[in-house]
C-alpha cells in the first residue's frame, strides 16, 4: 500500500517576500549569519550579547549540556533586565519616546507611557514591593488584567531580583491557588478587577477565594485600583498600591543579577496535561528575546508594534514586554478581546494607533475570518508593514486570508513556531529575507539546529517527517521545571537522549522549510498511515462554510485508529447531509482516501485553553467515549463547551 503522501497534497507554492532595503536581514545575510551561528555558536552569541548592557560582561558563553541536563549561558555575566528595558534608554536620551501604549476594554480608553514615565512607574512599583518585604529570589505572583501595571510589575520584579510568576487574569481561584502554592509565592500583585468584553472580572475577589479556600498564607497582596469595583481588604495583608507607592523613595536601584539567576516562572498552557512551571533565567533570556525580536519583527525606530497576547502567556512576556522594550520599541497593550464591541475591534485599533507590526494567534485569525472581509475593510490598515502568527499551526486557508485581507497581499506574514520552554521564536521566515509558504513556519532562527527523528531517535535527512528535536542549547532555553528538575529531564530530554524533544511533529520539505503537523501525541495512525491532525484540519477548513476544525483519532476495530472531526461552521451556516458528504470528499481529494473522516461532529464551539488553543486531549476522550477521565481541565476557557460536546456526541 502506498502512503497518501500528504506533504504533496497540501504543498503550497512559495510567495516571494517584499523587497525592503532597510531590512536588518537580507537573504545573503541570513545565510551567512545562520552558518556562522552553527559553526561558531560561542562567537555568534558573544556578539549578540552586545545587545545588552552588562555590569560584568560575560566571558563564558555557553556551558550547556543535554546529558546530564545542565543549561548555562553567560554564567559569569552580571546584568539587570529592567535596567536594559528602561533605564539605559533614558540615559541614552530617549526618555521622551513612547514605551507603552495601553488601550482598555472600552474603545478609545487610552493611556501611554514614555520611557521616562515608565522609569518612574517601575521604581514606584519596585519600591512598593520592597517596602512590603519582597527581596531578591522571592517569588511574586502577578494576577492582573492586561493593564500597564501588569508590565510594570514584571519589570519591577526584574529590577529588585524577585522572580515573577504571571498567572493569566482569566484563571479561576482554583488554578491561581495551585500556581501560588507550586512556587511558594508569598507576594501577590493584583487589581480590584479587570474588564474583558464588557464584563468585569473580579480579580481581587478571586485572590481572596484562592487564599481562603486553600488556606494559603501570604505576606502581602498589593492591589492596583483599576475599575473602581468594591473589594474586601484584609487588614495587615492587603494594601492599595497607590497608598504604598506614595510612601516610597522616588528611586529604587537595580539589583545586579547573575546571568543564571532566575527571572521568571511561567506555567505552560496545559494543552497536553498538568501545566509545568517553566523557569527562565536572566542573561540568556535577555539576549534571546532581544535578538529574535530584532530580526523576526525587523523593528524600526518610531514604529508602533502590537502583540495581542496577554502577559499571562509567554508571548506576552517575550514579545509584548521584554523583547520590544529591550529594542526600545513602542509596544501596544490591549485589555479587551477581538470581538468587543464588535468584530472589527483589532482593525479599528490598528487604524487609530497606526500599528505597523501586528502579531496575533491563529485562533483569533480564524474567528475573525469567520466574520468575512467587511469588518477588516471598514478600516485603514495602510500603516501595517508586517503581520505575524503564533500559538498553533495556522492552516494555509487562514494564512491566505490573513495575508490577502489584513496584509492586502503586500505585507510579509511570519508564522513563528516556539514554546514557553524555548523562551522565544525558534522557527520562522524572516520578513524580507525569505519567501513564505502558507502553513509552514519556515526556517530555523540563528543558532537553532532542528532535527527530525523517527520513533527510535534516528536522525532523518532531507525532505521528511518526524519528531521535532533541537540538537543543542540556545540562550533562551528554559533551565528547569520549578521545583521538579526530574520532570524537566523526563519531559524534554528522556525520549531522545542528548536532545531537546519539543513534543511536536514536523515535516521538512525540499526547500528546508519546517511545517509543524501538531503534537506528536495527536498523530493519528490509520491502517499504518501516520498523519498529523493539522493536515486533516487544514483540508476541512478549505470548505467555504467551515470556520474551524479539530481532528482526533479514536480506536477503530479494523483500521487501528479512525478519524473523528469536530467542525465549526461560519456564522449563519447549518450542517446537513450534503455538507457531510462534501467534507468527506474534500479530505479525500486533499489528502487521500486513507484520511476520509469516520465521524463528523458539528459543534458551535471547540474546547480551548485560556490562551485559545484547541484542547485535543479532551476531544480525544470524547471521541473515545471515555468522558469519565478528562484529566486536568483547569486551563479550559469554557467548560460548558465540553458538556455540550459530550451531550452532542454522535456516532455516524
Ligand atoms: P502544554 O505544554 O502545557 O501542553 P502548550 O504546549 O500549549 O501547553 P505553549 O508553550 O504555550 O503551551 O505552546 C507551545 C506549543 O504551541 C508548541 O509546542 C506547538 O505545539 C504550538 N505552536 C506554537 N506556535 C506554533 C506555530 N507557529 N505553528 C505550529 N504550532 C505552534
Ligand atoms: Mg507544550
Amino acid at each position: 500500500m502506498t502512503s497518501p503522501t500528504p506533504q504533496d497534497a497540501t504543498a503550497e507554492a512559495l510567495i516571494a517576500p517584499p523587497v525592503d532595503p532597510e531590512t536588518w536581514c537580507t537573504p545573503a545575510q541570513y545565510g551567512e549569519l545562520y552558518a556562522a551561528s552553527l559553526r561558531d555558536p560561542d562567537g555568534f552569541w558573544a556578539l549578540q550579547a552586545d545587545r545588552i548592557d552588562w555590569s560584568a560582561k560575560p566571558t563564558r558563553i555557553n556551558r550547556s549540556s543535554f546529558d546530564p541536563v545542565d543549561i548555562r549561558w553567560y554564567e559569569d555575566g552580571e546584568l539587570n533586565l529592567c535596567f536594559n528595558c528602561v533605564d539605559r534608554h533614558v540615559f541614552a536620551g530617549h526618555g521622551g519616546d513612547t514605551a507603552l501604549i495601553w488601550e482598555g476594554d472600552t474603545p478609545g480608553d487610552v493611556r501611554s507611557l514614555t520611557y521616562d514615565d515608565l522609569l518612574r512607574e517601575v521604581q514606584a512599583m519596585a519600591g512598593a514591593l520592597k517596602t512590603l518585604g519582597a527581596q531578591k529570589g522571592d517569588r511574586v505572583t502577578i494576577y492582573m488584567p492586561m493593564v500597564l501595571e501588569g508590565a510594570i510589575a514584571m519589570l519591577a520584579c526584574a529590577r529588585i531580583g524577585a522572580v515573577h510568576s504571571v498567572v493569566f487574569g482569566g484563571f479561576s481561584p482554583e488554578a491561581l491557588a495551585g500556581r501560588i502554592e507550586d512556587c511558594a509565592s508569598r507576594f501577590i500583585v493584583t487589581a480590584d478587577a479587570g474588564m474583558r468584553g464588557g464584563k468585569t472580572v473580579p480579580l481581587k475577589a478571586n485572590v481572596d477565594a484562592a487564599l481562603e479556600q486553600h488556606g494559603i498564607d501570604v505576606e502581602a497582596v498589593l492591589v492596583v485600583r483599576h475599575t473602581g469595583s468594591d473589594v474586601t481588604m484584609t487588614e495587615g495583608r492587603d494594601h492599595w498600591y497607590r497608598d504604598v507607592a506614595a510612601t516610597v523613595p522616588a528611586t529604587c536601584p537595580c539589583e545586579p543579577m547573575g546571568a543564571e539567576d532566575p527571572l521568571f516562572i511561567l506555567y505552560t498552557s496545559g494543552s497536553t496535561g498538568k501545566p509545568k512551571g517553566v523557569l527562565h533565567t536572566t542573561g540568556g533570556y535577555a539576549v534571546w528575546v532581544a535578538t529574535t525580536f530584532h530580526y523576526a519583527f525587523d523593528y524600526r525606530p518610531g514604529e508602533v508594534y502590537w502583540c495581542t497576547a496577554d502577559i499571562g502567556w509567554v508571548t506576552g512576556h517575550s514579545y509584548s514586554v521584554y523583547g520590544p522594550l529591550l529594542n526600545r520599541a513602542t509596544s501596544l497593550l490591549f485589555e479587551g478581546v477581538p470581538n468587543y464591541p464588535d468584530h472589527s475591534r483589532f482593525w479599528d485599533m490598528c487604524e487609530r494607533h497606526g500599528v505597523n507590526i501586528f502579531y496575533t494567534a491563529p485562533t483569533a485569525i480564524r474567528a475573525l475570518m469567520r466574520e468575512g472581509d467587511a469588518p477588516v475593510e471598514r478600516h485603514d490598515l495602510s500603516a501595517l508593514r508586517l503581520i505575524g502568527s503564533v500559538g498553533e499551526p495556522i492552516n494555509p486557508e487562514a494564512w491566505r486570508w490573513y495575508h490577502r485581507v489584513v496584509g492586502k497581499g503586500q505585507t510579509p506574514v511570519i508564522d513563528t513556531w516556539w514554546q514557553t520552554e524555548t523562551g522565544g521564536i525558534m522557527i520562522t521566515t524572516l520578513p524580507y529575507a525569505h519567501a513564505m509558504r502558507p502553513g509552514s513556519a519556515g526556517l530555523p532562527f540563528f543558532g537553532i539546529d532542528p532535527e527530525l527523528v523517527d520513533a527510535d531517535g534516528n536522525i532523518l535527512d532531507g525532505a521528511t517527517e518526524g519528531n521535532l528535536c533541537i540538537a543543542a542549547s540556545w540562550p533562551g532555553q528554559a533551565r528547569t521545571v520549578y521545583g521538579d528538575h526530574d520532570r524537566f529531564v523526563q519531559t524534554y530530554f528522556s525520549t531522545y537522549k542528548g536532545k531537546y524533544f519539543t513534543g511536536d511533529g514536523c515535516k521538512r520539505d525540499e526547500d528546508g522549510y519546517y511545517r509543524i503537523t501538531g503534537r506528536v501525541d495527536d498523530v493519528i495512525n490509520v491502517s499504518g498511515h501516520r498523519m498529523g491532525t493539522a493536515e486533516v484540519e487544514s483540508a476541512l477548513v478549505l470548505h467555504p462554510r467551515v470556520a474551524e476544525a479539530a481532528v482526533v483519532g479514536f480506536p477503530h476495530d479494523i483500521k487501528g485508529q479512525g478519524i473523528y472531526c469536530y467542525v465549526t461552521l461560519n456564522v449563519g451556516e447549518e450542517a446537513d447531509d450534503a455538507l457531510t458528504a462534501e467534507l468527506k470528499a474534500l479530505v479525500r481529494k486533499e489528502i487521500g482516501p486513507i484520511a476520509t473522516p469516520d465521524h463528523l461532529h458539528f459543534t458551535p464551539a471547540l474546547p480551548k485553553t485560556r490562551s485559545g488553543k484547541i484542547m485535543r486531549r479532551i476531544l480525544r476522550k470524547i471521541a473515545e467515549n471515555d468522558v469519565g477521565a478528562l484529566g486536568d481541565t483547569s486551563t479550559l476557557a469554557d467548560p460548558a463547551v465540553v458538556d455540550a460536546l459530550i451531550a452532542g456526541r454522535r456516532v455516524v
